[in-house]
């Protein structure tokens, strides 16, 4: 689903912003993620654009995959990012519980996660999913 004015394109993260004004300068890499929160909605973002490249750099290093193929993968449709908690754990550490929901083929997925991110050099990561949210 390509549009013709991608300035003016709502964000893909759900928070009815535009994606310039919301995700887009995370993904540009000319700003960084204030919260945990932020961060996870802009992976959310960059999934929903296939931006391999934004979600393995935001991903921590020791748990970071060497590639995710995302264009082999069949068609995800995103469709929808709930953020249900965002907790911080101390100072440099933040877990974010999440609903994100997709279509394949024209089936709805979702998954239920509760993210674990750290902040090093004033940047965050992605580190991991805690155990299963349960749905
Ligand atoms: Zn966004």
């Amino acid at each position: 689903m390509k549009t013709r004015h991608p300035i003016e394109q709502t964000c893909p993260c759900g928070s009815g912003k535009p994606l310039a004004q919301c995700c887009e300068p995370l993904l540009r890499g000319t700003m960084v993620a204030a919260t945990a929160e932020a961060l996870m909605r802009s992976r959310y973002t960059a999934y929903a654009l296939q931006r391999e490249d934004y979600l393995l750099a935001s991903w921590h290093p020791t748990t970071r995959p060497q590639a995710l193929a995302l264009d082999a993968a069949p068609q995800t449709r995103w469709i929808g990012l709930q953020v249900k908690r965002h907790e911080a754990r101390g100072d440099d550490a933040a877990i974010v519980e999440f609903v994100a929901r997709y279509k394949v083929d024209g089936r709805a997925h979702r998954i239920h996660e509760v993210s674990r991110f750290v902040r090093e050099d004033g940047r965050w990561f992605y580190v991991d999913a805690e155990a299963d949210a349960g749905t």
